[in-house]
């Protein structure tokens, strides 16, 4: 008997900021929708455990379908641009995420429901907005790691946590920025565990 039951504890929903990821050694290519705004992006909705674990590929059966979220393709183009090199038409990422992670919160999203409240979410959760509110632009300038968690936190309520990398002369910079959520990914929770990684006490936040 295969269980289909919920089987992960929370999600992660993790954004990234573009000129972080073109600015790195691996560099970026611009997807043929053209470039992408100047804002966060989503990377993924991903099941998670509160040991830190998470399940993964968890059904080989369940491919990707691109009709299942035709009535959705213009705003994932704006809000879920692919910058892997070669550039693509965005697809590969999508169906990369879905087989990875969505396969395995099926169970409570389905193909289509899994990238609509993804971009639900980013639509209500403007992380730029909240950062230019506390004087945080992206304008090359380094800020402090507190002063970006605690933005965060005032505007949303709960605290994210920071990955960084770094840029082609070792700067470490704002790369991505975990959320969590409840298992029916409504509402926002406190993180059961933080994913790991180090940021400086002050980062860049470089333009794009
Ligand atoms: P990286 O090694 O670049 O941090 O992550 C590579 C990939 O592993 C991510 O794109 C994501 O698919 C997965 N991953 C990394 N850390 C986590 C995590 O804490 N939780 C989940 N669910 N996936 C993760
Ligand atoms: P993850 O496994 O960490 O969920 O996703 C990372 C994979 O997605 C990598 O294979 C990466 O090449 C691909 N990918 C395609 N477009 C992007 C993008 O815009 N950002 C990130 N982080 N990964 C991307
Ligand atoms: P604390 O729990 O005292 O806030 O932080 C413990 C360690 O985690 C410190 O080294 C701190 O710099 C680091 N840290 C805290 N928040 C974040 C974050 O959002 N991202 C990263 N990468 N490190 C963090």
């Amino acid at each position: 008997i295969v269980c289909t039951c919920q089987d992960f504890d929370f999600f992660y929903f993790v954004q990234q900021w573009p000129g972080s990821y073109c600015d790195s050694n691996k560099s970026c290519c611009y997807p043929n929708t053209g470039k992408p705004a100047s804002d966060f992006s989503i990377h993924g909705l991903w099941p998670n455990y509160n040991d830190g674990s998470y399940p993964s590929n968890c059904d080989p059966d369940n491919h990707f379908d691109p009709s299942q979220i035709s009535n959705l393709t213009r705003r994932m183009q704006r809000e879920w641009p692919s910058l892997a090199c070669p550039s693509s038409d965005n697809l590969r990422f999508w169906a990369h995420e879905w087989n990875k992670h969505g396969t395995c919160s099926d169970s409570i999203l389905n193909q289509h429901d899994y990238f609509a409240t993804a971009l639900n979410l980013k639509e209500h959760i403007n992380l730029l907005q909240i950062l230019r509110h506390a004087g945080i632009e992206p304008n090359g300038e380094l800020y402090s790691l507190a002063s970006i968690k605690d933005a965060i936190k005032g505007g949303i309520g709960y605290d994210a946590w920071i990955e960084c990398n770094t840029d082609p002369s070792g700067n470490n910079q704002l790369y991505q920025v975990y959320l969590c959520l409840d298992t029916s990914a409504s509402k926002v929770i406190d993180c059961p565990v933080f994913p790991h990684g180090k940021c400086n006490s002050k980062i860049e936040f470089p333009q794009f």
